[in-house]
């Protein structure tokens, strides 16, 4: 589905990042993960490789809370493969502090990474795809970008903006053949929800209408539908992807 595409996934080493890169290398995109620290690069990388020694994958460690960084590294690529079909924002981290305890540091964190980060990335991205010609953004939502969340206001807080900047680009870059989507995962089984107490995931998958919580393989197959040619006509929507936690 993605033959000869060049795609860039933030937080592609692990979780749903990492899912994603799989996804995209097995439809025959070449995948660029950028990752935090390089051993965790090289961790994926070497899993990958077993995995099928074929596929084209290599890793970058640009800090993705620094604009000149990020413009480097998205240049970078250009550079080397002549082309970027495919930016997916994935890095991110959550929040549970309650305000009461909240500190304007921690909120400053939170939307430093899951909010600037995403906006540095798409600036050099977008103007590799409109001089090529088109190209597609994907962004990482969350389920509580519709519905909150009862502690950690930053995290919402920075779905929201994730939100608002994609519908917003979809509605600026369309007449550049840019098509701007996000992905919402409701609760996925990774290090994310791993870090919760199991009596907290237990009470949110019992909530759940599909009774469970998502693998990231499942949320991945969203992030390569809207990447593909079979989302040609698709842009501006926030995909759910979350068992109707939300409904
Ligand atoms: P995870 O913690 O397993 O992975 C997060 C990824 O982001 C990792 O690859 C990590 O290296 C990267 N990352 C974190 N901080 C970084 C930094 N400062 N610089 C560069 N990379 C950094 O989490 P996940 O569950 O796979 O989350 C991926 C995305 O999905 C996030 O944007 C998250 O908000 C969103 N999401 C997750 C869930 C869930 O239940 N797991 C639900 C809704 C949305």
């Amino acid at each position: 589905m993605l033959k000869g595409k060049v795609a860039i996934v933030t937080g592609g080493t692990r979780g749903i990042g990492f899912e994603v890169v799989r996804k995209y290398l097995s439809n025959g995109a070449k995948v660029i993960l950028f990752g935090s620290r390089q051993e965790t690069v090289d961790n994926a990388l070497n899993k990958l490789k077993e995995e099928n020694q074929s596929w084209e994958a290599e890793g970058m460690c640009p800090k993705l809370t620094d604009a000149k960084e990020v413009e480097e590294a998205v240049n970078k690529v250009k550079e080397k493969y002549g082309r970027l079909d495919i930016l997916v924002n994935n890095a991110g981290i959550s929040q549970n502090t309650p305000l009461y305890n909240y500190t304007a540091e921690e909120f400053d964190k939170v939307i430093d990474l899951n909010v600037k980060a995403v906006f540095y990335a798409i600036l050099p991205a977008a103007k590799i795809m409109k001089e090529q010609g088109g190209g597609c953004i994907i962004n990482t939502s969350s389920m509580v970008s519709i519905s909150g969340q009862p502690a950690g206001v930053g995290y919402p807080a920075s779905k929201f903006a994730v939100n608002g900047i994609t519908i917003s680009l979809a509605r600026e870059l369309g007449k550049d053949n840019i098509r701007v989507n996000a992905v919402a995962p409701g609760v996925t089984k990774t290090d994310m929800v791993a870090a919760l107490p199991e009596q907290t995931v237990q009470a949110i998958s019992a909530r759940i209408p599909l009774g469970r919580a998502g693998e990231p393989e499942e949320v991945a197959d969203a992030f390569l539908y809207l990447a593909s040619d079979m989302a040609s006509y698709v842009t501006g929507e926030i995909l759910s992807v979350d068992g109707a936690s939300k409904a």
